[in-house]
């Protein structure tokens, strides 16, 4: 490929010192979505601790000399301690390395990245937040889907589906959300669907109301399942919604009629 910073040099961007931690966001799906000091970053690391969500064309154009330690989850195995993994960030970067820590989407979009940084804070290791674009904008725009249109909503929810202990989070206010926004985007929500939908029609959402799940936004395989908020569990249950997948309740998913973009022909594209 050819020069990827030919107007950029590398001295134009904020130095990846020794011994600190760059918490980045690797964007969705796509590699060609990570932003510039996210690409930057993978050329200077010596440690890379990635997430099972990012793409795995990413650590291909990394230094070919980093050393790679995946975090995420495996074939169904529990995912390694949270502790474990901060554990290794603090002790790669207490050996004077620059470490790389990629995480899928936003670090700090339901990534743990808040904790992580947290840690490290505590610790006294010099952190940067490398932000990322989130699945549930980027990966939506991928799918023709505005996540806020004038003429549908002047305001937006972003929710996860799970909490820590794996099941629909109990701190939420669902008869709050329920009505507060047009639309309501979901992450990790396909296994719990049909309780969030019960909670939210209880409140007083319309079970009419549109619900679209896109499923490995912005890759090849991406597909789009339109639904409504009564129908969505059966759906959910079925077994037939891919995952990861992000799930859109209201009125924005209509513009897919007119915005769906992302078509065949252009799903071969490398980066995006
Ligand atoms: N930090 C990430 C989210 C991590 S939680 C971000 O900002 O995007 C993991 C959840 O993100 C998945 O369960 C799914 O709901 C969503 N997700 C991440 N990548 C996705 C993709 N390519 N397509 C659809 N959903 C995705």
């Amino acid at each position: 490929m050819a020069d990827h910073f030919a107007r950029l040099d590398s001295a134009d961007f904020p130095s990846f010192e020794p011994g600190t931690v760059w918490l980045t966001g690797a964007g969705p799906g796509a590699p060609g979505l990570i932003t510039l000091l996210g690409y930057y970053a993978l050329g200077q690391a010596d440690v890379i601790v990635y997430d099972a969500l990012v793409n795995p064309k990413l650590l291909a154009m990394a230094n070919p000399d980093a050393e790679t330690i995946y975090a995420g989850k495996r074939g169904g195995k529990p995912s390694p301690k949270q502790a474990d993994i901060s554990k290794t960030l603090i002790e790669k970067a207490g050996q004077g390395l620059r470490v790389l820590r990629l995480k899928g989407g936003d670090p700090y979009m339901f990534g743990r990245g808040g904790e992580e940084a947290r840690t490290l804070a505590d610790a006294g290791v010099k952190f940067r937040i490398v932000p990322g674009i989130t699945a549930g904008i980027g990966g939506l725009a991928y799918a023709g889907i505005p996540v806020t249109h004038r003429d549908t909503n002047h305001a937006v929810i972003f929710l996860t589906g799970h909490d820590e202990l794996g099941g629909v989070p109990q701190s939420v206010d669902w008869a709050a959300i329920a009505t507060a926004a047009p639309v309501i985007v979901m992450y990790m929500a396909v296994k719990h669907l049909g309780s969030i939908a019960a909670k939210l029609m209880e409140a007083g959402r319309d079970g009419a109301d549109r619900v679209s799940i896109v499923s490995n936004a912005a890759l090849p395989q991406q597909t789009v399942t339109e639904t409504s908020l009564a129908a969505a569990g059966t759906l959910a249950d079925s077994g037939q919604v891919a995952t990861p997948a992000i799930v859109v309740v209201g009125p924005v998913g209509q513009f897919r009629d007119v915005l769906d973009w992302y078509s065949a022909d252009l799903r071969d594209n490398e980066l995006g």
